[in-house]
């Protein structure tokens, strides 16, 4: 008999209409012959309003009683679902997060899951229940109640998919489907069929809060195509599966991350090992860092700029304070007031101009970028907060994201091409006691690659536009870019990696540049290599990173350019090095790779 998993999000469940509703769409799945695991958050905006009178008992709650305090918003829906669907004449049992048997570890208000045992469901199962479990929430090992993170429930939804190996997983929100961008910022975002799960993966950790992004690390590990459709109505949504909706369109997505911080640490010396003493700090605090770019600048000191979430500033700070000190840094700039732009496309990474069509964007709309990272399927701007709207609507339409790209499948095509393929997944064996444990997929190195840098770039719109119009215009096709504070208030500087044979070339445009905009200047360097570690979760598995630039710096290796995404963490070293980096690499993860 065919197991399907249905979660029903806030709104979804938000008042007794919308409870009775849910119910009758779990009934229904029932009587058409499935047996039906109901995954339920906490009513409406009560999450939110726990977290108010937590503040308003307590500055600083211990994470602990927050947790306990979290999970009570699930407990009263789960109960008010299941006495909905008795009253509606079917049988049905509710379940905390402790009772579905979801062991976390202990990281309060950030858990992850290691495993949940099927038993107690299964039976309840068989015995003819539809069994209503709690989202977000489950028990450490000395029967702590744990939670997930916001937007939480639909981890829990995927991995209960995964375990109890359904034939479906539906998530029911109050949108019909995943769109280009969120469509209650652009109305003209447009409601895509089929997305990847790499892209999800991407949009959801970079602000497309529809899905949770480990939601998504579950889907690709176990191969579960997930349903988002709307609780409001009967229409087909998205379905999130391995394939792509176009195999042409460089730009599947845009996402905008409202309330960042840029942090900059200023006179680092250049060293190796200096940057991981402050990402070290950070990670210890399991504080998720975005857009790391650095600046080596006069005298040996380098600038090291990243982006955290603006609700993590304050941590951020108290862990920064003491490291600032110890590495004899200078001390530490900061910006509250910026928010981040992306694109996301698994074909970017095969088509040249993507970047310099986004930047141009962004110029036309007179929006200044502060910050650049890419990385294989991501480009990522910082901006003023008070342009991101904008910002996020001129990139949207540059993108022409409203249209349907011509070459677009349906998932019912998608389907039936799958029809006798056999479907691969990451994961074939469930690591009962590791659920969400780092999962990597490889390491290599590109070699023969070089790096050019602009210093002194002026802090206005339209220069990194004209930078990458002018280099792909050269026949120069252009890898990683970073852009960054350059330890001068008004100027950033800009980096990018080539192979090597075109170094000199893009160093002549680059020279051209520098008269044209009165930069500082340009250098180059030749035989620079990429050292790459794939996998999925990279970003919020935030001690990937630290290992990597551990691992490099034991071996004494300096770490010039760095970019991440969910998908890879990519440093940039000098070639002679990469050898040495990738075996260091491969020893040190060898655990998680697969
Ligand atoms: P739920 O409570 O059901 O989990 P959420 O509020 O977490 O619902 O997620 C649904 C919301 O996600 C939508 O109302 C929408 O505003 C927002 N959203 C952000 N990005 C996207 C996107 N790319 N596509 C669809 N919705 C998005
Ligand atoms: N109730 C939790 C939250 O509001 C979990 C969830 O809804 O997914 O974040
Ligand atoms: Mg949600």
């Amino acid at each position: 008999m065919s197991l399907i998993v249905q979660k029903f999000g806030g709104t979804s469940v938000a008042d007794v209409e919308k409870i009775r509703a849910a119910a009758r769409k779990a009934i229904r799945a029932q009587r058409q012959g499935h047996r039906v695991v109901m995954v339920v958050s906490a009513m409406g905006k009560n999450t939110d309003r726990l977290l108010e009178l937590a503040s308003d008992v307590s500055e600083n709650p211990p994470a602990r009683e927050m947790d306990m305090l979290l999970s009570t918003g699930e407990q009263v829906s789960v109960a008010l679902v299941a006495m909905a669907i008795e009253a509606l004449g079917s049988q049905a049992i509710s379940l905390t997060g402790g009772q579905i048997g979801m062991q976390t570890d202990s990281s309060f208000s950030k858990a992850r899951i290691k495993s949940i045992s099927t038993e107690r469901i299964e039976r309840l199962l068989d015995e003819g229940n539809i069994v209503v479990a709690a989202g977000f929430q489950g028990i450490d090992n000395d029967l702590n109640i744990t939670t997930l993170g916001r937007g939480g429930s639909d981890t829990t939804a995927v991995a209960l998919a995964a375990v109890l190996k359904a034939d479906a997983c539906e998530i029911y929100t109050d949108v019909d489907g995943v769109y280009t961008t969120d469509p209650r910022l652009l109305p003209e975002a447009r409601r895509v069929d089929v997305i990847s799960y790499d892209e999800m993966l991407e949009l959801a950790s970079l602000g497309a809060s529809v899905m949770h992004n480990r939601s998504i690390e579950f889907a690709k590990k176990f191969g579960v195509p997930i349903h988002v459709r709307s609780s409001f109505s009967d229409t087909e949504g998205t379905m999130i599966v391995a394939e792509q909706e176009s195999a042409t369109a460089s730009v599947c997505g845009a996402a905008l991350t409202p309330d960042e911080a840029r942090l900059t640490v200023l006179g680092v010396p250049d060293v190796p090992g200096k940057s991981l003493e402050i990402f070290a700090a950070i990670a210890e605090e399991k504080i998720a860092v975005d857009m790391v770019v650095q600046n080596v600048g006069d005298g040996g000191k380098a600038d090291i700029s990243f982006t955290v979430q603006r609700a993590d500033l304050q941590a951020t700070l108290t862990a920064l304070q003491p490291v600032v000190e110890s590495i004899g840094a200078a001390g530490i700039t900061q910006d509250d007031q910026v928010s981040k732009i992306s694109v996301v496309g698994a074909n970017m990474v095969s088509q040249p101009g993507v970047a310099s069509e986004m930047f141009r964007a962004l110029a036309a709309a007179d929006v200044n970028i502060q910050m650049i990272t890419t990385s294989e399927i991501k480009i990522s701007a910082l901006v003023a907060r008070d342009q991101s709207s904008l910002a996020l609507r001129a990139v949207h339409e540059a993108f022409k994201l409203h249209e349907k790209p011509d070459d677009s499948k349906s998932w019912s095509q998608i389907k039936a091409d799958r029809d006798g393929v056999e479907m691969q997944t990451l994961v074939s064996r469930l690591r009962d006691d590791a659920l969400e444990a780092l999962t990597l997929t490889g390491i290599s190195v590109l070699d023969d690659q070089a790096r050019v840098t602009l210093s002194g770039v002026p802090d206005r719109p339209g220069i990194a536009a004209e930078v990458f119009e002018k280099i792909g215009a050269a026949g120069i096709s252009v890898d990683m870019i970073v852009q960054g504070v350059d330890g001068n208030e008004h100027t950033t500087s800009i980096s990018f990696t080539v192979d090597n044979d075109q170094l000199n070339q893009s160093l002549s445009v680059a020279k051209t540049l520098v008269e044209s905009y009165g930069l500082r200047g340009t250098s180059g360097e030749p035989g620079i290599a990429k050292v790459t570690v794939s996998g999925i979760g990279l970003r919020s598995h935030t001690h990937v990173a630290t290992l990597l630039f551990e691992t490099l710096a034991a071996s004494e290796i300096n770490v010039e350019m760095i970019s991440t995404s969910e998908l890879q963490v990519n440093a940039v070293i000098k070639s002679e090095s990469a050898d040495q980096a990738k075996q260091g690499l491969e020893k040190v993860f060898a655990a998680s790779l697969r």
